[in-house]
C-alpha cells in the first residue's frame, strides 16, 4: 500500500488559511481520518507536539519522505470555538460542495489588520425637556424627517452618524439645521465601541400574551430538560414574534448562553435594533454589510472574549464564534437572501441547525409565510409549530379584490390599471391618503401567456413556465426543453398573446396620462443604484411627499406606511409564471406582504390584486390571507412532481469559455451523475428523464443556463433529482473526483435545493 498524507492546518487564525503543513498518516491511524478531524502534530524544530486540523488526505507526497513527520494521534474530543468551527467548515463541504479552504473562508472571519476608522456620532446638547418641545414643534410644521430624529434622540443621548443617514433617512442639511439650533453636535472619537447609549431606562417587560407565553414556556421547558429542539413561529406582521425572541434570548442568556438573530438585512428597522438593545445594551452587537472586514473580525474577537451575548446580523453572523450558543433565532426565514449565491451555496437554515447540534442550542424560526421546507418538517413532527394569531398593533386585514385581466381586455380596457385599480386611486387621491403600486418582477422570465383566457405556455415535463429567448423560441430553464414561439393562443386561438413588458417607469408614465396632478416617487434598481437613495425614498414617502409610490419588492419589506390605505399589484402573474418549481410560494409570499401593506394604521384599507389567473391558487389564498390552504395545495404540487422540500434537488452548474466544450462537459456529467445513482436506462436528455416519478433518482437536463452567457463564459446546468440528500451527496463527491480525473478547462458548482435560478 502507498503512503497516505494529510494537510495538516495548524492555526486558523493565520490570514493565509492555504497555508497547511504535510504529515505522514501513521498505519494505525489510517481510515480514522477525515477532513476537519483534530490531530496533534509535531511543530518546529523542537517538535513541540501542537493542535491542528486535516483539511485533505492524499497519496502525493510533496516533500522528501525522509523529512516529512508523522501525525502523533487524533487529539482528544474538543469542545473549543475552534474545533466547533472546523467541523462546521467540514460539515459545509460536505453537504454543499467546496474545498476545505472555502469552507474556512466562509466561517472564519479574515484576519486584517484593524484599522480604527474615525467614528462619528451625533450627540444631544439640549437636555431631553428642550428636546421635547422641540419635537412637538417639529411634528406641527410636519417635518417628519427631522422629527424622527428628534424622537431618538429623546430616547438616547446620542446615535451614531451611520443611523442617521442610513436607517433614520434623514439629510445632513437637516443634522445641520439642528446643529445651529444648538440641539446637538457631532462628535468624532476613535475607537468607538458601543454605539448606542441610552437613557431612557431598559425596555419595560411586556405582559405576555396567551399565545406568546405559550410558545416561550415549552422552549425553555425543552431546553432546561436537555432537549433543545427546533420550533416554527407562524405568525402575521404585528402579532409578536419578536417580543417572543427577546423574552427567549433573555431567558438563555440567563443561563450563561450566548444568542444569534438572523434577520434578512432589508429588514432591520431603527424600532426593532432599539428594543434589543433597550433590553440588552451593550452585550448585543449589529453586524451589516457596511461594517469594515476589520470590524468584523473586532465583532468576532469581543464575542470569542464573552464580551457580548447576542448578535443580530444576515446569514454571515451564524459564524460567530461564541462560546456557548443556547438559541438561534432567524426572523422571515423564508428569505431567499438566506441562500447563499457563491460557494459554498449554503442555506442559513440547515446551517444553523448544525450550529445548534454542535452548541446544544435551540433555533427559532419566524415567519408570517413560513417556507415549504420549515412548514412540511413542522406538520411531520420534526419541529415544533406555534402560531400567534392576533396582530397587537391594531389595525384589519384590508379588504381584497382580484380582478380578472382578461375580463378587462374583453370588455374594451387595454390600460395596465384595472377600472376597479383606477376607481380606488382617484379616491385616495381625492381624500389626500396615500398608494403604493408594485410590481412583482424579482425572478421574471420572460413568460409568454394569453391576455385573453390566461394560458401560460409551460413545460410539458417540467410544469414550470417557458420563457421566450432572443431566438423566438420559448425554452424550459429546467430541462432545456424549447418549442417555437407559437402566433395565436393554442387554448383559444386568440391573437393577444404576449410577455408582460411593463415596466415601473412606464407605470409611472401611465398614471400621470391619468392623473395629471399625482405626485409619484419611483422605488426599483435604476432609482435606489447610489448608496442611501433607498432610505432617502423611503423617508420622502413617509413624510408625504409623494401620493402613489410605484416599485418592485423591495417596497414590501418592513417598513410602515400608516397613511397607505390602497395597494395595487399590477400583475400577479409576473412572479408566478417566474420559470422555477418556487414560483408559487414567491408569489403568496409577496402578495401576502402586498396585501399586508395597506391599513396598518386607523384607516382601514383596500389592496386590488391584477392577474390574469385569479382561479391560481396562490393568488386565491393570498387574498383571502389563508396560509394553511395554500399550503395544502403547494406541497401536493411538490410532490407530484418530486420537487423540495419532499425530494431533494442538486443543481450542477457548468461555466466555459468554449460553448462545445462546455456542453460534452455537462453531457458527460450528467451521465455519470445517472450511473453514480444507480439509473440505468433513459439517457438523461430533455424529453426522457423528467416524468419518471417513481424512479429514486432522475436527471434533468443538462441545458444551457437561464442566463445562458455572462462575460463571454457559457453556462450550462444539469439538476439531479432524489428523496434521499445523502444520494446527492454522493454524485457531487463522484463528479469532484471525475473533474480531479478529466481536468476541464470549465469550472463545475454546486447547488444544493437551489433557491435562485442560474
Ligand atoms: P412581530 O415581530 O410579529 O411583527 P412584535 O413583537 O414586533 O411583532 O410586536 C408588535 C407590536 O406589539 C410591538 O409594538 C410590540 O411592542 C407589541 N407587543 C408585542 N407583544 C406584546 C404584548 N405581550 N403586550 C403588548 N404589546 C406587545
Ligand atoms: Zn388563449
Ligand atoms: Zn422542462
Amino acid at each position: 500500500m502507498g503512503e497516505l498524507y494529510a494537510d495538516v492546518i495548524v492555526d486558523i487564525s493565520h490570514e493565509e488559511l492555504d497555508k497547511t503543513f504535510q504529515y505522514r498518516v501513521p498505519e494505525r491511524l489510517r481510515g480514522r481520518l477525515e477532513t476537519g478531524t483534530c490531530v496533534m502534530v509535531p511543530f518546529g524544530g523542537g517538535n513541540r507536539p501542537i493542535r491542528g486540523y486535516v483539511i485533505g488526505l492524499g497519496e502525493e507526497g510533496k516533500f522528501d519522505p525522509a523529512r516529512t513527520k508523522e501525525i502523533l494521534e487524533i487529539a482528544p474530543e474538543g469542545v473549543g470555538v475552534q474545533d466547533r468551527m472546523i467541523a462546521l467548515a467540514a460539515w459545509l463541504r460536505k453537504n454543499y460542495g467546496c474545498t476545505m479552504i472555502q469552507a474556512l473562508k466562509t466561517v472564519l472571519p479574515a484576519k486584517r489588520s484593524v484599522k480604527r476608522l474615525e467614528r462619528r456620532t451625533l450627540e444631544r446638547i439640549m437636555d431631553r425637556e428642550e428636546i421635547l418641545s422641540l419635537l412637538g414643534e417639529c411634528i406641527r410644521k410636519k417635518q417628519v424627517a427631522k422629527a424622527r430624529l428628534l424622537q431618538a434622540l429623546s430616547d438616547q443621548e446620542s446615535v451614531p452618524y451611520e443611523w442617521i443617514t442610513g436607517k433614520l433617512g434623514v439629510s445632513a442639511q437637516t443634522v445641520r439645521s439642528l446643529e445651529r439650533a444648538g440641539a446637538v453636535r457631532v462628535v468624532s472619537r476613535e475607537n468607538f465601541r458601543n454605539p448606542v447609549k441610552l437613557s431612557g431606562g431598559a425596555e419595560q417587560t411586556k405582559c405576555l400574551s396567551g399565545e406568546q407565553k405559550f410558545a416561550v414556556d415549552e422552549v425553555l421547558s425543552d431546553f432546561d430538560g436537555g432537549h433543545p429542539g427546533v420550533y416554527v413561529l407562524h405568525g402575521i406582521t404585528g402579532s409578536g414574534k419578536t417580543q417572543v425572541y427577546i423574552e427567549l434570548i433573555e431567558a438563555v442568556v440567563s443561563r450563561g448562553r450566548q444568542a444569534i438573530v438572523l434577520i434578512p438585512e432589508i429588514a432591520l428597522t431603527y424600532q426593532t435594533l432599539l428594543r434589543f438593545y433597550r433590553r440588552f445594551g451593550d452585550r448585543v452587537s449589529v453586524m451589516n454589510s457596511t461594517l469594515s472586514a476589520g470590524e468584523k473580525y473586532d465583532q468576532c474577537e469581543r464575542a470569542k472574549r464573552g464580551e457580548i451575548d447576542v448578535i443580530i446580523g444576515p446569514r454571515s453572523a451564524l459564524f460567530t464564534p461564541f462560546p456557548n450558543i443556547g438559541i438561534i433565532v432567524m426572523d422571515e426565514e423564508q428569505e431567499g437572501s438566506y441562500k447563499s449565491e457563491s460557494t459554498p451555496k449554503y442555506h442559513a437554515r440547515e446551517t444553523a441547525l448544525e450550529v445548534a447540534r454542535l452548541h446544544g442550542a435551540c433555533v427559532v424560526l419566524g415567519s408570517a409565510t413560513p417556507s415549504l421546507e420549515a412548514y412540511y418538517r413542522a406538520r411531520r413532527g420534526e419541529y415544533r409549530l406555534f402560531r400567534l394569531t392576533e396582530r397587537l398593533t391594531g389595525g384589519q386585514l384590508p379588504t381584497v379584490w382580484t380582478v380578472d385581466l382578461r375580463r378587462e381586455l374583453k370588455e374594451g380596457n387595454r390600460s395596465i390599471f384595472s377600472r376597479k385599480l383606477q376607481e380606488l386611486l382617484a379616491d385616495r387621491l381625492q381624500k389626500g391618503e396615500q398608494s403604493i403600486l408594485f410590481l412583482n418582477r424579482r425572478g421574471y422570465a420572460g413568460f409568454v401567456s394569453c391576455r385573453a383566457c390566461g394560458h401560460v405556455m409551460k413545460c410539458p415535463h417540467c410544469d414550470v413556465s417557458l420563457s421566450e429567448h432572443r431566438n423566438g423560441r420559448l425554452m424550459c430553464h429546467y430541462c432545456g426543453y424549447s418549442e417555437p414561439r407559437p402566433g395565436t393562443c393554442p387554448e383559444c386561438g386568440s391573437k393577444y398573446i404576449s410577455g408582460f413588458r411593463a415596466g415601473t417607469q412606464q407605470i409611472e408614465e401611465k398614471i400621470h396620462e391619468l392623473f395629471p396632478q399625482v405626485r409619484t416617487l419611483r422605488m426599483d434598481s435604476d432609482t435606489t443604484r447610489t448608496k442611501g437613495s433607498y432610505q432617502q425614498i423611503l423617508s420622502a414617502f413617509a413624510d408625504r411627499e409623494a401620493d402613489v409610490l410605484i416599485g418592485t419588492q423591495m417596497i414590501v419589506k418592513g417598513h410602515d406606511f400608516p397613511r397607505v390605505t390602497l395597494v395595487g399589484v399590477l400583475a400577479a402573474d409576473l412572479s408566478l409564471c417566474a420559470g422555477d418549481y418556487r414560483a408559487g410560494e414567491r408569489t403568496f409570499q409577496l402578495l401576502t406582504q402586498a396585501v399586508g401593506r395597506a391599513g396598518r394604521g386607523e384607516l382601514p384599507g383596500e389592496a386590488v390584486i391584477q392577474t390574469y389567473q385569479p382561479e391560481h391558487y396562490a393568488v386565491v389564498h393570498a387574498a383571502a390571507q389563508d396560509y394553511d390552504s395554500f399550503y395544502e395545495e403547494e406541497i401536493l404540487y411538490r410532490e407530484m412532481l418530486g420537487y423540495p422540500p419532499v425530494s431533494h434537488m442538486l443543481a450542477v452548474q457548468i461555466f466555459a469559455g468554449d460553448e462545445e466544450r462546455g456542453r460534452t462537459l455537462a453531457q458527460g456529467l450528467a451521465e455519470a451523475a445517472g450511473q453514480a445513482g444507480g439509473r440505468k436506462n433513459s439517457p438523461p436528455g430533455p424529453a426522457g428523464s423528467c416524468g419518471e416519478k417513481d424512479a429514486p433518482l432522475s436527471i434533468i437536463g443538462p441545458a444551457p443556463a437561464a442566463i445562458g452567457k455572462v462575460n463571454d463564459i457559457f453556462r450550462f446546468v444539469f439538476y439531479v433529482k432524489c428523496p434521499e440528500y445523502g444520494k446527492l451527496i454522493q454524485i457531487k463527491d463522484r463528479t469532484e473526483e471525475l473533474l480531479r480525473e478529466w481536468r476541464p478547462e470549465a469550472t463545475v458548482q454546486f447547488d444544493f435545493d437551489p433557491v435562485h435560478i442560474m
